[in-house]
This record gives C-alpha cells, sequence and structure tokens, in this order.
C-alpha cells in the first residue's frame, strides 16, 4: 500500500497544497479545448505574478526544472559564446554541462560549497559574456547566491537564474533584478508534484533567441505560439493538461494566502527549524547571512547518531518511525550533512515542531 502521512522534508518533493489533489481529480480536457486554453492563460497570468514580471512568455514548460534549465541555455547559447557560471554546489555544476553542450565556452566562477558566491566576481569574469547564469538557491547546500546587482551591467550579457527552490519561498524579482531568463520547478516551494518547469524569457533574451536551437523539443519559437495565445494556437506538443491544472490550482492558493505571506511562513518556518537545531547543539553548515529558509543543511557529526546507526539509517529510522523524509547530503559533505526542506505545503510550524520532536527522541539532547 502507498503511504499518505508522509512529510516531506527532504530536498523536494514537498507535500502539495491540498488544492492540487482536487485539481488532479477534474475531469480532462484536451489541450486545445478553449477551456482548458483560458486556464493556462490564467496561469501564465498567475506565473507573472509570482514572478513579478510582466514579460509576455512566461508559461509552464513541460518537463522538470531541470528540463527548464536546458531550455534557458539551448535558445541563447550559441557554439563559441561565452557563458560565466557561478558554481558553488551541484546545481551550477549542472548548468556548466548544459552550457558545455550547447557549445560555449564556460567560464566557472566558484565558491566552497556552503558559501555564496561573490557578485563581483562574477561581473569580473569575463569582459563580454554572452550569459551570466548563478542558481539563486542552491539546493544542495541550503546557500542563497546574491542575484539583485548582476543584471543588465556587463555590457549585453543576459542574466540567466535558476529559481527553482527561490520561486514562492524567498523574494524573487525577474523584472526589478532585470533576469533575462529564469525558470523554476514545480516540487519544491510551489507545492505541486515534479513536472513542470515555470518559465519566464524578457524581451532581451527573446531578441537573441536562436531561430533554430539544437533541441526542437525546448524551441522556445514554437512553444511560444502555443503557449502565449497569440495569433492561432497550434499544436506543438500535447501539454500535461492535469499538472497544469495542479500548477493553476497551487499558484492560487499561494496568490489567495499572498505571496509576500508565503515569503513570512518560509522565513519564519526556516528561522524556528534553524533555532531549534542550534538549541539542540547541531551546527548549520550554510554561512550565516544566506542561510535560505527553505532549506536547511545541518552536520550530523557521527558521535551525535544513535548507537549502532549510520547516518543513511537514522534517516531511515526518522522516515520509518516517524513518517518524515529528510535528504542526505552530496558532493564533498555527502554521508556528513542533511538537508532539509521546508518548503510550499510543507512550511508549517507544526512540521518544523514535529521533526524536533523526533530528532530530540532519536539524538538525544
Ligand atoms: C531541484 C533542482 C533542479 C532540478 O530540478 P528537477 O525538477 O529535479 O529536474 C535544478 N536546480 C535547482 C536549484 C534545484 O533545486
Amino acid at each position: 500500500m502507498l503511504r499518505s502521512d508522509r512529510v516531506l522534508m527532504g530536498p523536494g518533493p514537498s507535500n502539495p497544497y491540498p488544492e492540487v489533489a482536487e485539481a488532479f481529480a477534474r475531469p480532462l480536457l484536451g489541450h486545445l479545448d478553449p477551456e482548458f486554453l483560458a486556464l493556462l492563460d490564467e496561469t501564465n497570468e498567475r506565473l507573472r505574478r509570482v514572478f513579478r514580471t510582466a514579460n509576455r512568455l512566461t508559461f509552464p514548460l513541460s518537463g522538470t526544472g531541470s528540463a527548464g534549465m536546458e531550455a534557458a541555455f539551448v535558445n541563447v547559447v550559441r557554439p563559441g559564446d561565452v557563458v560565466v557560471v557561478g558554481v558553488n554546489g551541484v546545481f551550477g555544476e549542472r548548468m556548466c554541462d548544459v552550457a558545455g553542450r550547447c557549445g560555449a565556452e564556460v567560464v566557472r566562477v566558484e565558491a566552497e560549497w556552503g558559501r555564496p558566491l561573490d557578485p563581483q566576481q562574477l561581473l569580473d569574469a569575463h569582459p563580454a559574456p554572452a550569459v551570466i547564469a548563478v542558481v539563486h538557491a542552491e539546493t544542495s547546500t541550503g546557500v542563497r547566491n546574491d542575484i539583485t546587482c548582476l543584471g543588465q551591467t556587463e555590457g549585453d550579457a543576459l542574466l540567466l537564474v535558476d529559481c527553482v527552490t527561490s520561486l514562492a519561498g524567498i523574494p524573487v524579482e525577474i523584472d526589478g533584478w532585470h533576469v533575462d531568463l529564469a525558470y523554476a520547478g514545480t516540487q519544491k516551494c510551489l507545492g505541486v508534484p515534479p513536472g513542470l518547469a515555470p518559465f519566464t524569457a524578457g524581451p532581451r533574451a527573446l531578441a537573441r533567441l536562436d531561430e533554430r536551437p539544437r533541441s526542437w523539443y525546448l524551441d522556445l519559437n514554437m512553444i511560444a505560439r502555443y503557449v502565449t495565445g497569440e495569433g492561432a494556437r497550434a499544436y506543438h506538443h500535447t501539454a500535461p493538461i492535469s499538472m497544469v491544472f495542479a500548477l493553476h490550482a497551487a499558484l492560487g492558493a499561494v496568490l489567495e494566502e499572498g505571496l509576500e505571506q508565503s515569503w513570512e511562513r518560509h522565513r519564519a518556518c526556516g528561522q524556528a527549524l534553524q533555532d531549534g537545531l542550534e538549541a539542540l547543539g547541531f551546527e548549520l553548515f550554510a554561512e550565516r547571512g544566506h542561510r535560505l529558509p527553505e532549506l536547511t543543511s545541518v552536520w550530523i557529526p557521527a558521535e551525535r547518531l544513535p548507537d549502532g546507526m549510520d547516518e543513511a539509517a537514522a534517516r531511515r529510522a526518522l522516515l520509518e518511525r516517524y513518517g518524515i523524509e529528510v535528504g542526505g547530503g552530496l558532493g564533498p559533505v555527502a554521508g556528513r550533512v542533511w538537508r532539509i526542506g521546508c518548503m510550499g505545503h510543507t512550511a508549517r510550524m507544526r512540521n518544523v515542531t514535529l521533526l524536533l520532536g523526533a530528532l530530540e527522541e532519536l539524538f538525544g539532547t
């Protein structure tokens, strides 16, 4: 039997908003049914409000967050283009891989895992890059990278930002920060199962679109004809109708709560969790001042582990005894750090209290 009582406190997926279950139960419509197209338009409008943008091309891309990443690069990067990428975790690393496969000359700007990128170093890395790409919320470390001063500063460079774990969890200002291309994922702070990548591209990015990118499926020229509703809407690929219903419903829940209130709920839960962990004697991994509320990384010293358990067994005990899922560490801190998500519908004080109580019982104080 499938478990339905899990508290999903990993790096994702988070628990979906209750409205999402109703959305999945809706009768199916065709992808060109006027009723569905009206709902898609409304979803795009809701995404504009959550991304804080007026960008005409704002829509849910069919695919997970990584598809959003690939679409962002493949549509604007031509072979030989210089792409500056900030790397301080798994997802910055993935950006380098994707940009490299597009034929870019990748210029890496690195920071140690657990520390934020230096924005000035990103700006100084190359005199005329085509793109500067940064992960806003590094889910592999719990670090927030500063985006605010990177836009429209370096000649023609487009600013490309991964908002997968930041959108709806912490402030994101696509227009205010002059971000040219951004993508997110549904399963992090938006409280929807995985499957779509909310995507937005501004005028500077549209002016630089490759007319024939080397991906057919992610070709924004073709996708735009279907999703923007300008001119005749033509079939490109069949939209994942039920996932769009679900995203529409969750965005409705977020906007009804209020976007700022959603940020505040994530902030308060993250703060309570981080304070609670420190009160239990645990040390946080991400640098103070750059910690994400929605993803907390914490050192799990071997000597604190319950008798006879390694860190994987301790996570398993949390899952089996308390129904709480948390994530393990990655890269250089694999096996030594846990990643605790508090995102979307999961970001509730009762879940923080439950986890802290479970940790106290499991680890002692
Ligand atoms: C989860 C995540 C991704 C990848 O998203 P998928 O939905 O797993 O494809 C990309 N970037 C960041 C920052 C993420 O947290």
